[in-house]
């Protein structure tokens, strides 16, 4: 089992996640953040600290696409483990659908 970020997370990124994660597996994409699920030790610490709801436990039904994506993506991502600047618009994207099919982006950040 392991933690994943989906789809509320892109454009929000306000990255309270990545601070509490006792052994650092977040990586940063240019939108959004994901788990590397081979480091994540499941501790569900960073889930209550998402205030877009975005990180959800690998056991819930219908992720297997996020799972993938967080395994991928997190092999080119670069690790981060502090807190960035929050986008401007992050609040107008919360809650928003379809994030993926507007804005998703395989490209790295660099916060
Ligand atoms: S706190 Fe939530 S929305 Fe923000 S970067 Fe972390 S997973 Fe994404
Ligand atoms: S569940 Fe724990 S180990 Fe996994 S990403 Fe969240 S804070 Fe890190």
């Amino acid at each position: 089992m392991t933690y994943v970020v989906t789809e509320a997370c892109i454009k929000c990124k306000y990255m309270d996640c990545v601070e509490v994660c006792p052994v650092d597996c977040f990586y940063e994409g240019d939108n959004m953040v994901v788990i590397n699920p081979n480091e994540c030790i499941d501790c569900g610490v960073c889930e209550p600290e998402c205030p877009a709801e975005a990180i959800l436990p690998d056991t819930e039904s219908g992720l297997e696409k996020w799972l993938e994506l967080n395994a991928s993506l997190s092999a080119t991502w670069p690790n981060i483990t502090v807190k960035g600047a929050t986008p401007p618009d992050a609040d107008e994207h919360k809650g928003e659908e379809g994030k993926f099919d507007k804005y998703f982006t395989d490209q790295p950040g660099n916060s």
